[in-house]
C-alpha cells in the first residue's frame, strides 16, 4: 500500500524572491545554498507567465504548457530530495488568472517571478533519493 520513512523539521528558511528571477531555479538555488537535501516548500506570490507540465499517464510523458499572462501563485507546494546525487526540487503550482480561473501543474523552469514569498522547511531524516519507476516511468522516491 505504501512505503514510508520518518523525518522531522529542524528549521525554516524564509525568502523573498527577486523580481524577474525564475521561480523554479530560485527555489532550487535556495535549497542548494542552504544545503537542504530533504525538505518541503510552500510559496505564494505572483508570476509574469508560467511554464508548467501535465503528466499524461497513458503516454507516460510530460506535456508542457506555457501560460502567457500575469498570474497569482495561489498555492505552490513541493519537496526537496535527491536525484542523481544532486539536490532536486519537485513542485506543483496552482495559479489564479485575472478572471478567477485556476490552472495548475508540475512547475518547470520558465516562470518569471513578479513577487514571491517562500518558506522552505529543512527536514532531518534518512537520505531520500529518486529512482526511475518502471510502472509510472517517473523518477519516484526510493523508499
Ligand atoms: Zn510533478
Amino acid at each position: 500500500m505504501y512505503r514510508s520513512i520518518k523525518a522531522h523539521i529542524t528549521d525554516i528558511v524564509i525568502a523573498r524572491l527577486d523580481h524577474n528571477c525564475d521561480l523554479y531555479e530560485a527555489i532550487l538555488q535556495l535549497a542548494k545554498d542552504n544545503e537542504i537535501t530533504l525538505g518541503k516548500v510552500e510559496a505564494i506570490g505572483a508570476v509574469k507567465k508560467a511554464t508548467i507540465a501535465y503528466y499524461d499517464q497513458t503516454k507516460k510523458k510530460y506535456e508542457e504548457l506555457t501560460i502567457d499572462e500575469h498570474l497569482e501563485i495561489t498555492s505552490l507546494i513541493g519537496n526537496i530530495s535527491q536525484r542523481d546525487k544532486a539536490i532536486a526540487l519537485h513542485a506543483h503550482v496552482n495559479l489564479g488568472a485575472k478572471d478567477g480561473r485556476i490552472v495548475g501543474g508540475h512547475l518547470l523552469p520558465g516562470t518569471p517571478v513578479f513577487a514571491c514569498e517562500v518558506m522552505l522547511s529543512r527536514c532531518e531524516g534518512p537520505l531520500l533519493m529518486r529512482e526511475f519507476d518502471d510502472t509510472t516511468r517517473l523518477p519516484l522516491w526510493k523508499l
